[in-house]
C-alpha cells in the first residue's frame, strides 16, 4: 500500500514533529501516521530502507527511532522538508512508496 496523495483531505494535523506536521491518526507506537506535508512520509510503509535519506540531495530526511512499530524502528523523518528542490528522487527510490511530495502543498516553515 503506497501513501496516499490526498492526505490532506482524509486525515487531520493531530501534532507537530521536528518543525513539520504530522497528519494523523497516531496511536504510539503502532500507528505513526504521515510526518510532513511539502515532503509526507507515511511512517506507517516506511521500512526504514534508507535510501531517501542516503540520496536527497539536499538532506530534507534524518532519521528518528521508532521502537515497538511494526514495520520498522527507524523512520527516515522529512525534517527539512523546507529546503526541498522537488527533484523526486525520493519518490522513485522508495522501495514501498511511503513518499509523496508536493510543490503545490506547503509545509511549516
Ligand atoms: S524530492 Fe528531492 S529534494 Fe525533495 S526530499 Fe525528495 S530527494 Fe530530497
Amino acid at each position: 500500500m503506497a501513501i496516499d496523495p490526498q492526505f490532506e483531505e482524509s486525515r487531520e494535523v493531530v501534532e507537530e514533529h521536528n518543525g513539520h506536521d504530522v497528519w494523523g491518526p497516531v496511536e504510539e507506537p503502532d500507528e505513526l501516521g504521515i510526518h510532513g506535508t511539502h515532503v509526507a512520509v507515511d511512517f506507517d510503509i516506511c521500512l526504514g530502507d534508507g535510501a531517501c535519506l542516503e540520496d536527497c540531495p539536499v538532506d530534507v530526511f534524518e532519521w528518528v527511532d521508532t521502537p515497538g512499530h511494526p514495520e520498522s524502528e527507524i523512520k527516515a523523518d522529512p525534517a527539512n522538508e523546507s529546503q526541498c528542490i522537488d527533484c523526486m528522487l525520493c519518490v522513485d527510490i522508495c522501495p514501498v512508496d511511503a513518499i509523496d511530495v508536493d510543490p503545490g502543498r506547503t509545509g511549516r516553515k
